[in-house]
């Protein structure tokens, strides 16, 4: 049997935490993450998934689909276009209600959000970067406009939706109408979103173009707060089951004063960043806001007969908000991790095997004496089961080194003895610990080990 690794968990001697340095450039060495337009200069705030990138991506938005909608007999999908008639942003309070007060550094030029300069800047009016006067704040609507057709005038304005939400509400009808649903039901939405955001920083956190994943759940009103605990509850556990350190996450409630235009109560799930604690996920009971809106706004009917009270009302909405992207740097930064091995540095990335961007590795020990084509026909078999990985350059620890720091849970290694006796090496990412086992068994072990996957 060969002995292909180098070391066992005993010997992690010392744990260093990330930092988003490290971060964005392990990102972009290994292709997850690239500034977007790079070889122009770059564009600020927008960022490109490169290949490794945009598998986790894919493998956290499957992973909430499945959760929200598979498991779930009331909750059905939709994917609603991003322009919409503009009279929907009218509705929603957006054209209204979505800015940020701004204000400008008449010296050095720079604008900041006016809510997120210290107390004592805003009351002298003096730039916190180089203490020049600022002007007087003044409200940017955040939304981004365009127009549909070839002149541009106020009759073609659209906008760039702004969340993902607008698009379930106005399809509401359409729904309850062509899958029988019943009140309480949710709809399931993934899609790109747009916010003209002044203060893009921290890398993918807060972009101008991002994804969203939300679900809305229509209520009768008074079950309101029982729908709003239920979500609450569901959406935290969610987080602890994708592998999240407990630790890192926890719930902050909205005070009067910051709650959005629509919302009765609203709850964040929150996750401590390498530079502090930041929104992850809104849960916001939404009342009858929306619906009630779209139907003043369209003239339609909007309302919910309930076929056995035959009650007709308008349903409560319960709405659980979370981002995409965002979630990927959260993931990013929960998952890495560098060990010191007796002197010896490893980087890992302790993704959950669900997502993380591949499954397994398949090297052969040496390329030489048939091990190579063993190995091959090994990962040709796995392919239809698991994101395969083949790799026969370099030292095996290197190997594994390499698949460790993008967060490939599993490996499998083809030496001389496969050639004899039919069984191959598994080695793990998180401990390194290596067992034997059979050819035959290898695609049974991975999804058993995959089900049952808990982070040490
Ligand atoms: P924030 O307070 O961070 O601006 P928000 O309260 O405006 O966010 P919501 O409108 O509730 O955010 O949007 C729901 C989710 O969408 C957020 O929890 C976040 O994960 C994501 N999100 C919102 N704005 C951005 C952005 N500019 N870039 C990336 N993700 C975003």
């Amino acid at each position: 049997m060969g002995n292909t690794d180098i070391t066992n968990a005993a010997d992690v001697t010392d744990v260093t935490d990330v930092t988003m340095e490290k971060l964005v450039s392990l990102c972009k060495r290994r292709g997850f993450i690239f500034q977007s337009s790079e070889i122009y200069g770059g564009l600020s705030s927008a960022w490109d998934y490169g290949p490794l990138g945009v598998e986790l991506k894919k493998r956290i938005q499957d992973f909430w689909w499945k959760e929200m909608t598979q498991l779930h007999d009331n909750i059905v999908g939709l994917d609603a276009s991003i322009l919409m008639h503009p009279k929907v942003w009218e509705a929603s309070g957006h054209v209204e209600n979505f800015t940020d007060p701004l204000v400008d550094c008449k010296g050095c030029k720079l604008r900041f959000r006016e809510d997120n300069i210290p107390e004592e800047n805003r009351k002298e009016h003096k730039c916190p970067e180089c203490g020049g006067e600022l002007t007087e704040p003044r409200n940017f609507n955040l939304m981004f406009k365009t127009h549909i057709g070839p002149v541009e005038n106020d009759s073609g304005v659209v906008y760039l939706r702004p969340e993902t939400a607008q698009g379930i509400y106005v399809n509401f009808k359409n729904v309850i109408q062509s899958s029988r649903q019943k009140v309480p039901f949710g709809i399931a939405q993934v899609g790109k979103a747009f916010r003209n955001e002044i203060t893009t920083k921290n890398f993918i956190f807060r972009t101008c173009e991002f994804e969203q994943m939300e679900m809305q759940y229509f209520i009768h009103p008074d079950e309101d707060k029982k729908w709003f605990e239920h979500w609450k509850k569901v959406r935290m556990d969610y987080y602890e089951k994708l592998g999240l350190r407990k630790e890192k996450l926890r719930f902050k409630e909205h005070g009067p004063n910051e709650l959005a235009h629509y919302a009765k109560e609203a709850f964040d799930i929150e996750y401590e960043f390498p530079f502090g604690w930041q929104e992850l996920e809104g849960i916001h009971n939404r009342t009858d806001f929306d619906l009630k809106r779209h139907s003043e706004y369209s003239g339609k009917d909007i309302l919910y007969l309930d076929e056995i009270t035959k009650e007709k009302y308008t349903p409560y909405i319960i709405e659980t908000s979370a981002g995409l992207t965002r979630s990927v740097l959260m993931i990013l930064s929960d998952a890495y991790e560098e060990e010191d091995l007796d002197g010896d540095k490893r980087v890992v990335m302790h993704f959950h095997p669900k997502v993380a961007p591949i499954t397994v590795g398949v090297f052969p020990l040496v390329k030489k004496d048939g091990l190579a084509e063993l190995a091959k026909d090994i990962a040709n078999d796995l392919k239809e089961s698991f994101t395969t990985f083949y790799d026969q350059g370099g030292a095996i620890g290197r190997r594994y080194r390499r698949q460790d720091e993008i967060g490939t849970p599993y490996c499998i290694t083809v030496d001389y003895d496969t050639k004899e006796d039919k069984t191959v090496t598994l080695r793990f990412r998180d401990s390194m610990e290596q067992i034997r086992i059979k050819i035959d068994d290898i695609e049974a072990t991975l999804k058993k080990e995959i089900k049952n996957y808990k982070r040490k």
